[in-house]
């Protein structure tokens, strides 16, 4: 038995963390998996998330009972509103489904997965993805690291594991080492109608690349006219500017043009819950009729992968959505780790330009955002 199972490279940035904790350097580190790290290169539990986890400790009416198969619905309510808006119509009408995932993972899991069952496709099956997108292969980093094969293409993966073959656009634009908009506008142009976009609603992965907000409406109205679906990843919400509301902007945009789509919602990096595995899928839908449709599929779905999402995770960032001071405390912790990283790069640039003098421009460390700096020919 499983003598024909081939065996599979390991996951690149996993197998650098591995190489990175084996290695006894003392200045090392590990530019691999886009976590957050203070100043002593040491992850950072929040200070609200250590607020409401004693909370949590201290509420003696808390069990370990299952969790609805959509969740909590605490949590998924307050956080459809973080990254819709609290005063979003389409809240308001009913139309907004969400279920509580595995993270951003098991959100484009989910995603995916609906839409291979009911997506009405015209043609085959096809995701756009861009070019590159998260876990594309990260050819630049050295063989004797990570293996010829040990590349993870995540956004490929989950959609092919559903039966959905992805289709890249072009994004980045190696010239400019910025967006490749006329490309990407062609793209959109180019496909079949209704075709899938997914689109990372902002922070980029890998690229840390985003299109402008006068970009973003001429996507929009491209999108529009050729009836795609957009499918919105969104694990940096505040990342990018520190700037809650300003990072969901584009979604925003969207629903405001009636565009249909669902957004896949990960706190692992802006509440710094990486391994607590928080997360939300958000399908916005026509009316509340099509939405309970929709829910009681997702239902379906979501019961005979997992049953029921975990609980911990999901109160804690219940309690911090729907508590007005511990919301404050949390846009500051959010405001601390991206005023960091754009202080991180605006130091490495400096280093690089005015102390080092290296030759060649080096501008793109601080126009891009995020976690991620990218430039590949
Ligand atoms: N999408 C993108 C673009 C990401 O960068 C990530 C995190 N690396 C995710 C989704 C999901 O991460 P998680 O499952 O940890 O929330």
């Amino acid at each position: 038995l499983w003598q024909d199972v081939p065996l599979a490279p390991p996951d690149s940035i996993f197998q650098l963390t591995a190489a990175y904790k084996a290695d006894t350097f003392k200045d090392k580190v590990n530019l691999g998996v886009g976590a957050y790290r203070d100043n002593d290169n040491k992850p950072w539990v929040l200070p609200v998330v250590k607020k409401a986890t004693a909370i949590l400790l201290n509420d003696e009416s808390l069990d370990h009972e299952y969790l609805p198969i959509t969740g909590l619905a605490e949590f998924t309510t307050a956080a459809a509103k973080l990254i819709l808006g609290a005063d979003s119509p389409a809240i308001k009408e009913g139309r907004v489904v969400s279920v509580q995932t595995i993270s951003g993972t098991g959100a484009n899991h989910l995603g995916a997965l609906f839409l291979s069952k009911f997506y009405k496709w015209n043609g085959p099956a096809r995701v756009y993805l861009s070019n590159p997108t998260w876990g594309k292969p990260f050819n630049y980093i050295p063989s004797n690291i990570l293996g010829t094969e040990g590349r993870s293409a995540n956004h490929h993966a989950i959609f092919r594991n559903v039966g959905i073959e992805p289709v890249e656009y072009a994004y980045y634009d190696p010239k400019t080492i910025g967006l490749d908009f006329n490309g990407f506008i062609d793209a959109l142009k180019g496909a079949p109608e209704r075709s899938v976009f997914l689109l990372h609603a902002c922070a980029h992965n890998p690229t840390g690349v985003d299109p402008t907000p006068e970009q973003w409406k001429a996507i929009a109205e491209v999108i529009a006219s050729k009836k795609h679906y957009t499918f919105f990843d969104c694990a940096y919400q505040g990342f990018a500017s520190g700037d809650l509301d300003k990072d969901a902007w584009a979604v925003r945009l969207f629903v405001e043009l009636g565009l249909p789509l669902l957004v896949c919602q990960s706190f692992a990096k802006n509440a710094g819950l990486y391994g607590e595995r928080v997360g939300a899928l958000h399908v916005v839908s026509p009316n509340t009729e099509t939405a309970n449709r929709v829910k009681s599929q997702l239902s379906v779905l979501q019961r005979s992968e997992i049953s029921n999402p975990p609980s911990h995770g999901a109160r804690l960032v219940s309690l911090i959505l729907n508590d007005a001071g511990l919301f404050e405390e949390w846009k500051r912790d959010i405001q601390t780790m991206a005023g960091r990283i754009i202080e991180m790069r605006r130091e490495l640039h400096r280093l690089l330009t005015e102390k080092l003098q290296t030759p060649g421009n080096w501008d793109h460390i601080v126009n891009q955002i995020g976690m991620f700096r990218y430039a590949r020919a």
